[in-house]
């Protein structure tokens, strides 16, 4: 049995790692759980699963939860958000919160011992080094759950890294893959939650049609599989059935593929080495199929693409630099406050305005993160 602390339980990844725990019941147990404004769903998740510890954002809602149930220790805020990560009874830690909020916890968790499996992109994002080294330090596993990265892994494994010529992440597109940046002009923000292949939270459904979800990915990549930047491509895959590849020296290529569907690398993320069944999926049909379909990616379309690969190549503080603006201006794109193309302004301008610090510990990168989200609303 192993025992599951889950952060952003109310959000879409948790909702589908619910899914996978309710499936395996065991295999699994709930035993802490975070989840930051949405009370309701939290009472329903705390009625079926009964976990130990609760998280959730604001001191009012845990109040409010305490006097519904006396016998679950309730937390809040950031620091509930650690407790959470770390309470003693998990085993492992699904990171599956919003934001750069993301990050301690996924310390914190890595020094207690925990393995961990994460969907949080903001942690590897803005502290790759720090959270590498860490759980190297502990001998912790860090499990990918996004899909791209558990292809890749799933690829690799029984490989050796120094066999390895490349990654190739694959990319649906998003949302305007079919538009030019003309094309751009005066999209709204229903336009872009409208995800061709996949279902996912508002922010990282804006991310993919910016194309920042892929360089996130990007990034993380550098960090969870050690190669650089230039060993590290994406390519345009409109049907999101191959998840990635990896391309060997012999000219190779080994790629994972599947319908799209969360709770996979979820799954996997709880199961590896091992791999159970999973009854709610869908089985891939290729003949159904048909025909898949391939293209480069450009990144003068895709500006916020090159945004990341200029941003983990300057290193030191600069992907927490893009991160911060990115997230400062899709809350503001999905707060109707600005269009969709000043979200790749902001960032562009915030990059600029940047001096990078080398190796950075945590309270640089909070700081820094702080005050580029200050920035972001002073060009607001
Ligand atoms: P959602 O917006 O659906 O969910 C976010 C979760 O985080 C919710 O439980 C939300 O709580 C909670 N939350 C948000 N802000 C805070 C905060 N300040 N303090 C505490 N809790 C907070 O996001 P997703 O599930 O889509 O994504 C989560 C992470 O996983 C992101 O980093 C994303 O990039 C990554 N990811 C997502 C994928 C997907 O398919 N969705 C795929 C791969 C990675 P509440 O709703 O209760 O307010
Ligand atoms: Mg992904």
């Amino acid at each position: 049995m192993k025992r599951i602390s889950l952060l952003g339980a109310t959000g879409s990844i948790g909702i589908q790692t619910l899914d996978v725990i309710r499936e395996h019941p065991e295999e699994f147990k709930l035993v802490s759980m975070s989840a930051g404004r949405n009370v309701e769903l939290s009472r329903k998740i705390i009625n079926e699963f009964q976990p130990e510890l609760v998280s959730v954002q604001e001191k009012a809602d845990a109040d409010c939860l305490r006097s519904e149930f006396p016998s679950i220790k309730m937390v809040y805020g950031h620091e509930g958000l650690v407790e959470a990560a770390v309470f003693n009874k998990a085993d492992v830690l699904i990171n599956a919160v919003l934001g750069s909020v993301g990050l301690k916890p996924t310390l914190e968790a890595i020094r207690s011992g925990k393995t961990i499996a994460i969907a949080n992109k903001e942690t590897l994002v803005t502290a790759g080094h720090i959270v590498m080294g860490e759980a190297k330090r502990h001998k912790v596993a860090i499990l990918p759950v996004d899909s791209e990265h558990s292809a890749i892994f799933q690829a690799l494994q029984g490989e050796k890294e120094k066999n390895i010529e490349r990654l190739i992440l694959t990319a649906s597109g998003g949302s305007f893959r079919d538009r030019t940046r003309d094309e751009l002009q005066g999209v709204t923000k229903s336009d872009a939650l409208n995800h061709p292949n996949w279902s996912m939270g508002a922010k990282i459904t804006i991310d993919s049609a910016t194309m920042m979800n892929k360089g996130l990915e990007v990034i993380e990549a550098h960090w969870l599989f050690s190669l650089p930047y230039d060993d590290i491509s994406v390519l345009l895959h409109r049907e999101s059935i191959i998840h990635s590849m990896v391309e060997f020296h012999d000219t190779s290529i080994i790629a994972q593929l599947g319908t799209p569907d969360m709770k996979v690398p979820i799954q996997y993320a709880l199961t590896y080495p091992d791999r159970l069944p999973l009854v709610t999926g869908k089985r891939l049909n290729l003949a159904e199929v048909g025909k898949l379909h391939f293209t480069d990616m450009d990144l003068d379309r895709f500006r916020c693409l090159k945004f990341a690969y200029d941003a983990g190549r300057a290193g030191g503080t600069m992907p927490a630099v893009m991160n911060a603006a990115n997230e400062a201006a899709v809350a503001a794109f999905l707060d109707d406050r600005i269009n969709f193309l000043q979200i790749e302004d902001l960032i562009e301008k915030s990059m600029e305005n940047h001096d990078i610090i080398e190796n950075p510990d945590l309270e640089t990168i909070q700081e820094v993160d702080k005050e580029t989200r200050s920035f972001v609303n002073s060009l607001l």
